[in-house]
């Protein structure tokens, strides 16, 4: 310790550790946006769980306490708090969308009452979060927002048929995924997803498409809806390089076993592994001027995130694990990395993706366990350094800390 903490209570110290050795305290991280989820590449009916175990292992080893589920079965919203070191969950079950629908977990609506009907099941399930779908038209979405208010529920929406810019004016909680927020209103059709991750994130650095940005900050400055950017998401979809450079991706094999192939494509695999990336996974190379644009866009949407923060946009820290290359828990600390790079304050990014996550979900910060660090998270050179060796410690209730200016 550096005596500045000097005790936690009389929760147990972190594990493989004594809490003596950490130097900085802080309450743990929450994830607001994953998926508590995963297969197994082959039948065990032993451990029916052990996808969803090893994700909460991930989340427990990087010091993450709590999560926001936006999207899973609704049996497993009842399920995850009953498994041994469970995080505190706040989920949204099936996302509610139009037919065909794109995911596994959704619940499809083909009118009104549906969606009206839709939310109360939600409620009546213990969920917390109604997650509204890429194909959903705006009237639904409306419909979705009255009815969670009437049950205590909040929506967070994905940008499609219904655009960002919509959903923030029809009073969403929170909008995910910054990338998809410029584009307007996009057809049910191709609402289901036509365009390559490289591709939105290219368009941020088409000069017909700017003026969606002001449109986007005048909208949602002075309201109360969030932005939750999962920009680390974006990327690893989009650059398969990375991707693949991803250093604990044999670690995702248990919740997501395709990773393996993957972990494959490292060094003279990927020249073969191309073919199987843009098969099943959607990547495009990215090369000469479409990897310049590539990069341009990423930096429009650095500098948007920048910009949000300013004008005072609640900003959801959130990873989207156990995507594409997305492991659980790490995930988060790669894109707390990402916004500090873009340029927000590091002090500024750890009390988002803590204090800030956690308030924001109705969650008492410390409630949800002690984010552990060997080192002072501010002499470190980088963020990721700082957040290596993090480590969840347990803060039962009845817990006291003292800290000691
Ligand atoms: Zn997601």
């Amino acid at each position: 310790m550096d005596g500045r903490v000097v005790e936690v209570g009389d929760g147990p110290p972190p594990v493989d550790r004594d809490r003596r050795e950490y130097a900085f305290l802080a309450p743990a991280l929450v994830d607001g946006h994953c998926h508590v989820t995963g297969y197994r590449a082959y039948p065990n009916a032993d451990t029916p769980f052990a996808p969803h175990r090893a994700f909460l292992a991930l989340l427990r080893e990087a010091g993450v306490g709590a999560v926001r589920d936006l999207g899973n079965h609704a049996e497993m919203a009842a399920n995850l708090p009953l498994l041994p070191d469970a995080p505190i969950v706040r989920a949204a079950g099936p996302v509610l969308d139009e037919p065909p629908g794109r995911v596994e977990h959704c619940r499809l609506v083909v009118d009104e009452a549906g969606v009206r009907d839709a939310v109360r099941r939600a409620a009546a399930e213990g969920l917390t979060w109604v997650k509204t779908y890429s194909a959903l038209r705006p009237r639904w979405v409306a419909a979705a927002v009255e009815e969670a208010a009437a049950h205590g529920l909040r929506v967070a929406h994905r940008p499609g048929r219904t655009d960002a810019v919509t959903a923030v004016r029809l009073g969403v909680a929170s909008v995910e995924h910054l990338p998809l927020c410029l584009s307007p209103a996009v057809p049910a059709a191709t609402a289901v997803g036509r365009r390559s991750p490289a591709d939105i994130v290219r368009a941020w650095a088409d000069p017909a498409q700017a003026h969606f940005v002001p449109d986007l900050m005048s909208t949602v400055a002075g309201t109360a809806t969030a932005v939750t950017p999962l920009l680390l998401a974006w990327r690893r979809a989009a650059v398969l390089e990375e991707a693949v450079a991803e250093p604990l991706l044999d670690r995702l094999e248990a919740v997501a076993p395709y990773h393996k192939h993957l972990h494959q494509m490292r060094g003279p695999g990927l020249a073969f592994g191309r073919k199987y990336a843009r098969r099943y996974l959607g990547y495009e190379q990215l090369r000469g001027q479409a990897r310049q644009e590539f990069e341009q866009g990423w930096a429009a949407l650095c500098r948007c995130l920048v910009d949000l923060a300013a004008v005072g946009v609640p900003l959801v820290a959130g990873s989207d694990a156990p995507g594409v290359s997305l492991v659980p828990g790490y995930a988060l600390h790669a894109e707390l990395a990402i916004w500090e790079a873009a340029g927000l304050d590091r002090a500024a990014v750890l009390a988002a993706a803590t204090t800030g996550n956690a308030r924001w979900l109705g969650i008492p910060p410390w409630s949800a366990g002690v984010l552990a660090l060997p080192a002072d998270p501010f002499t470190a050179p980088a963020l990721t350094a700082a957040l290596a060796g993090a480590a969840l410690a347990v803060a039962p209730a009845t817990a006291t800390l003292e800290v000691v200016p």
